[in-house]
């Protein structure tokens, strides 16, 4: 399909540059991502993309630069309100006009938001599929649309694990929309699915970019579980290492979800579950509650999934093992969206390899989904790096082991395993085979159980041969014992353990069986002990973080903005690094746009001088915040809109600078031109005794220009 391109007379290098000024200005930061400036030339030109970045990868702004740069409306299709709510909100906070329409809105609300359509002063429409097909067709003639992003597009295919029935109906867009551009994004990789999503959405002639799905700031680790005291010590670890972060349990069942909150809030922390089964009203407000920072941890099945965009979570644990590598690498994605290090751990059992087998087989796709259980499976027993194989996962290699994860980091110890192995193949055929993962284990320990006794299990002569072995080893020995394919589960009996050929091959030989030592949570050990908080006086960074951190609460609660969308953490930690001293130097900083200077300096700056006297950052008249606008190429009106101030307001401003002489002769031009200037000019000369200007003629020029005109035909003595 070929789109006409608005931008025909110019280059790409050109087309970067105007690009970079936005990136700059819009959203504070100084270089795009790997990626990003590629995919926002290509749709600046017209032509239908696919995107594929990880989560956290930076897709929005890869359709929110061209919205900018373009001339109409950019529509983006979003399948949650919270999601839309969101990035509403994030692009508020950067002084970008962007409104979603939907059903939670008041009909007010909706309507407000629909006159700023037709106006044109909204650049950006966040909108669920189904309510965009049903406007669409009253819009097409009315609103000036230039660009259509689908994000999250792996819902429209049932191959995804999002699948959403009302996706399916955007393949109608490219038809209804046949000279707009269209943009698909996600972070799910899979080449079935990423096919799926160009076919369905007819995207003949597209350009698709992926880029690396590599997150090196995630740590990485994996652990057979230990036991479920042992495991509330390590979430407990992680949580006390970040008391002022929020982080994600996942875990396999909605019932374990409630009791994993439970515990935690038991244990004095801020928890809540997550699951679908519970009422709207409170997945809700939990949403709400860890948005806000209010809890700390949220337990949660999948279903507390794509909503959940904030980017400073700083942590996730699997309690249980995912079903398959994407929806993992999607889970612990959700962490460190900000590029700051984040930890993520997953445990795995014996007890889920059995329910995940289980769900496979259920699912009615068995055989992809077992493959793919198969494949977590081979990256819970990992032996080399686990970032390298996750991304040799993704069809990318990582040349070098990447030092952040658990096998780079403390490779796993194997020893000679033969005994132990042969006592519990023995002690499984002793028992023909009928007995599960935990009742071999009670055997082997010689535990008095009262149905061990029953069934006569404490007569055979493997009873009680491994009970020096504690039964967490016993459990991780079994677990590879699977692994390895020396025994198998039998779904279809009671979970009973079998021995297979190879397992008897191997009970049967002196062939040495080597296996994993069983030491992964060494690190975790430390239970609630946090480190001792050295006595001496904290120095001024730690200082000044703490009063950003402060002023950040404060701003959060005067705009009603979560706290990472008005300063994020990177943002903090630059802001204490360079020190501004100047409105100037704090637009520098990575992550304020220019909307957040303007609002920000005076309240950092304030809060940063209290902390050292030495510090002596300058904070001038309200006059200069509007200077400092107005020369990035800001329209009055918008210095008002964005300042939330009266636009009278803001030409006082530029009139009291054109008086001080601060005003070139060219921006004073471009704030009344010299035509309009002495047409002012002469109507006011021209009036009758006891005529006013203002009644007269205020109607013909935006408010409050005439101040500024008055002022500047003052100075220059046109005027009395
Ligand atoms: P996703 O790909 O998951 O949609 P986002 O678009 O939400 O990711 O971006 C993740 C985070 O990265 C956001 O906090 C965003 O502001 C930040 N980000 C995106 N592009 C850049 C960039 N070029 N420089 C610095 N930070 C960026
Ligand atoms: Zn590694």
């Amino acid at each position: 399909m070929a789109h006409t391109s608005r931008f025909e007379d110019i280059t790409d290098r050109q087309l970067g540059e105007r690009a970079h000024a936005m990136l700059r200005r819009f959203f504070g930061y100084s270089s795009f991502r790997p990626g990003q400036l590629d995919i926002i030339i290509t749709l600046l030109r017209g032509r239908d993309t696919v995107v594929l970045m990880p989560t956290g990868g930076g897709k929005s702004i890869t359709f929110q630069i061209p919205a900018l740069m373009l001339p109409g409306l950019t529509i983006v299709v979003s399948p949650l309100l919270s999601l839309m709510r969101d990035q509403v909100e994030a692009l508020t906070a950067n002084g970008i006009p962007a409104a979603t329409l939907n059903s939670l809105q008041s009909d007010d609300e909706n309507r407000a938001v629909a006159d700023a359509l037709t106006a044109g002063h909204i650049k950006l429409l966040y909108i669920s599929p189904e309510r965009l097909l049903a406007d669409l067709p009253r819009w097409n003639s009315s609103l000036d649309i230039s660009l259509v992003a689908i994000d999250e597009a792996h819902c429209i295919s049932h191959w995804g694990h999002d699948f959403r029935p009302d996706y399916t109906r955007l393949s109608e867009l490219r038809s209804a929309l046949p000279t707009v551009p269209i943009v698909a994004l996600t972070a799910t990789a899979d080449r079935l699915t990423r096919d799926d999503i160009a076919r369905q959405l007819r995207l003949d002639d597209h350009a698709t970019f992926i880029t690396s799905f590599d997150r090196p700031n995630l740590s990485l680790n994996v652990m057979p579980a230990p036991k479920g005291a042992r495991r509330f010590e390590i979430i407990s670890t992680m949580i006390d290492r970040h008391p002022h972060d929020v982080g994600i349990v996942y875990c396999l069942s909605r019932k374990t979800t409630e009791t994993v909150a439970a515990e935690l809030v038991r244990r004095g922390y801020r928890a809540a579950p997550y699951h679908a089964a519970l009422p709207p009203q409170q997945r809700l407000d939990t949403q709400n509650a860890f948005r806000e920072g209010r809890l700390q941890v949220v337990a949660a099945t999948v279903a507390f999934g794509m909503g959940i965009d904030k980017s400073n979570i700083r942590w996730v644990i699997h309690y249980n093992m995912p079903s398959c590598i994407e929806s993992y690498y999607q889970e612990i994605g959700r962490a460190g969206r900000d590029g700051m290090p984040s930890q993520t751990i997953m445990f795995y059992s014996v007890q889920d390899l059995i329910s995940l087998r289980h769900f496979a087989e259920e699912s009615g796709q068995a055989g992809v989904n077992l493959e793919k259980l198969k494949r977590m499976e081979q990256y819970a027993e990992a032996k080399i790096c686990r970032r390298r194989m996750l991304l040799s996962y993704f069809g990318e290699t990582l040349d070098h082991d990447c030092g952040n994860c658990d096998v780079c980091l403390s490779p796993p110890q194997r020893y000679d395993a033969s005994t132990p192995v042969r006592m519990a193949l023995s002690a499984m055929v002793r028992v023909g085979e009928q007995v599960g993962a935990s009742m071999l284990t009670d055997i082997l320990r010689g535990s008095a159980r009262a149905d061990l006794r029953a069934h006569g299990f404490d007569r055979i002569k493997t009873y009680g041969v491994g009970r020096d072995i504690p039964a967490s080893d016993w459990h991780h020995i079994i677990l590879q014992m699977i692994q390895l394919g020396i025994v198998d589960i039998a779904y279809d009996d009671g979970n009973k353990l079998r021995v297979t050929d190879y397992g008897r091959r191997i009970l049967y030989s002196t062939e040495p069986v080597m296996l994993a030592r069983n030491d992964g949570y060494d690190n975790y050990r430390a239970g609630r002990k946090t480190t001792p908080q050295p006595r001496v006086k904290p120095d001024v960074s730690t200082l000044m973080l703490a009063a950003l951190v402060d002023v950040r609460e404060k701003l959060s609660a005067k705009e009603g903005t979560a706290s990472y969308l008005v300063l994020s953490d990177p943002t903090i930690r630059a802001i204490v690094e360079k020190k501004p001293l100047t409105m100037a130097a704090f637009a520098m900083i990575e992550g304020i746009s220019e909307r957040k200077a303007a609002l920000y300096w005076g309240p950092v700056a304030k809060a940063l001088s209290k902390v050292s006297p030495a510090f002596k950052p300058v904070v001038e008249h309200s006059r200069y915040t509007s200077l400092f606008l107005f020369r990035r190429g800001t329209s009055p009106a918008d210095i008002a809109r964005i300042r939330g101030i009266q636009i009278q307001t803001v030409y006082s401003h530029l009139a009291d600078l054109a008086v001080a002489c601060e005003l070139t002769h060219s921006e004073i031009d471009s704030v009344v031109d010299p035509t309009t200037l002495a047409r002012i000019v002469a109507q006011y000369k021209s009036l009758g005794p006891g005529e006013k200007m203002y009644e007269l003629y205020a109607s013909q020029y935006p408010d409050g220009l005439l101040t500024f005109a008055f002022a500047v035909a003052r100075m220059r003595g046109l005027i009395g």
